[in-house]
């Protein structure tokens, strides 16, 4: 079973052949896209995403965009995640790579919206660029119930941290580049179960779809970033779709299946 983890499919990205992307993606053997959304301006779209294809979807405020959110924004989220379904509270953490994102702020609002999934017993998504063992720290203050660390490209104690924690660690396009050395020895050693597939689609193309010029991501390209996982650990494909789809619903919970416009289950 094939499960994109992390898929922002409610990116302008998308606005022109949306329908023909959740076709394509089912086309490929996926069942499930799980949809981040990553600010208030988003929550609408994001909630559109799981109305016309079942997506599940959870709700946050994306570090990247820190200097857009605003405390009523904060309050938004409170009373969205009580009246919407929600498999997560994300996409939420630090990125400390990006020059120019007020980390006293990031910090505050992450906090925030660690004690909001803590209060709401839901799991967490968590970006965590250049900033893993501030997030762990932050992690340990507010005890929610777990989640996923997106992206994951840390070192094997952080790995071994995160999974202490409930968490399981998001492994995309990154690792399908052979000059990526570190991030395709973690994919192929740690445990099988703690690894969750994601494409983190529009972004983060795959070594294939690099070019020049960088082609859009897509969730259809799942099949050949679990390949691509199968192989550095020397297992059949099978035994990697199911284990990471075993993973994330271990996390989120059971996610239900995606359908195509108009087409509900
Ligand atoms: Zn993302």
């Amino acid at each position: 079973m094939l499960i994109d983890s992390h898929c922002h499919l409610d990116a302008p990205e998308f606005d022109t052949d949306r329908d023909r992307v959740v076709a394509a993606a089912g086309t490929a053997g996926l069942v499930q896209l799980v949809v981040p959304s990553v600010g208030a301006a988003m929550f609408e779209g994001t909630r559109r995403m799981r109305e016309r294809y079942g997506c599940a979807v959870a709700y946050g405020l994306h570090p990247l965009y820190i200097a857009e959110h605003r405390d009523e924004h904060l309050a938004l989220l409170a009373d969205w995640l009580v009246r919407e379904p929600a498999v997560a509270v994300g996409e939420i953490g630090l990125d400390f790579y990006v020059p120019g994102l007020d980390p006293v702020r990031q910090v505050d609002v992450f906090e925030a919206q660690l004690r909001l999934a803590r209060d709401l017993d839901l799991p967490v998504i968590v970006h965590i660029r250049r900033s893993q063992d501030q997030v762990l720290k932050y992690l340990r203050k507010w005890r929610v119930r777990g989640g996923i660390a997106h992206a994951f490209n840390g070192s094997v104690q952080q790995a071994e941290a995160f999974m202490a924690l409930g968490f399981k660690l998001g492994f995309g396009g990154a690792m399908t580049y052979s000059g990526s050395q570190r991030i395709r020895r973690l994919a192929a050693e740690l445990p099988l179960d703690a690894i969750v597939l994601e494409t983190d689609a529009p972004d983060i193309p795959p070594a294939w779809l690099a070019g020049p010029p960088p082609g859009r991501n897509a969730p259809d390209q799942l099949p050949r970033i679990a390949a691509e996982l199968a192989g550095l650990r020397g297992v059949a494909v099978d035994a990697v779709l199911a284990a990471t789809a075993s993973s994330v619903q271990a996390v989120l919970g059971p996610l239900g299946r995606m359908h195509e416009a108009g087409h509900p289950a």
